[in-house]
């Protein structure tokens, strides 16, 4: 099983001009952008409230 190590997450902004995202996890309006590390790379993906948080607390 990889090891998913939480880098940093920021706010995110559903900008006009951009195609909204969602949430990899529930698949509502993403507001974070969640960085992790796996491995030697970089991941990043995008979460609603609701799943950042426990991402956070993971
Ligand atoms: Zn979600």
């Amino acid at each position: 099983m990889e090891v998913k190590t939480l880098q940093y997450v920021e706010d995110f902004t559903n900008e006009s001009d951009k195609k909204i995202k969602f949430c990899v996890y529930c698949g509502n309006v993403a507001t974070h952008t969640a960085c992790f590390s796996v491995e030697h790379a970089t991941v990043i993906e995008r979460y609603c409230d609701t799943c950042i948080k426990n991402i956070r607390s993971a």
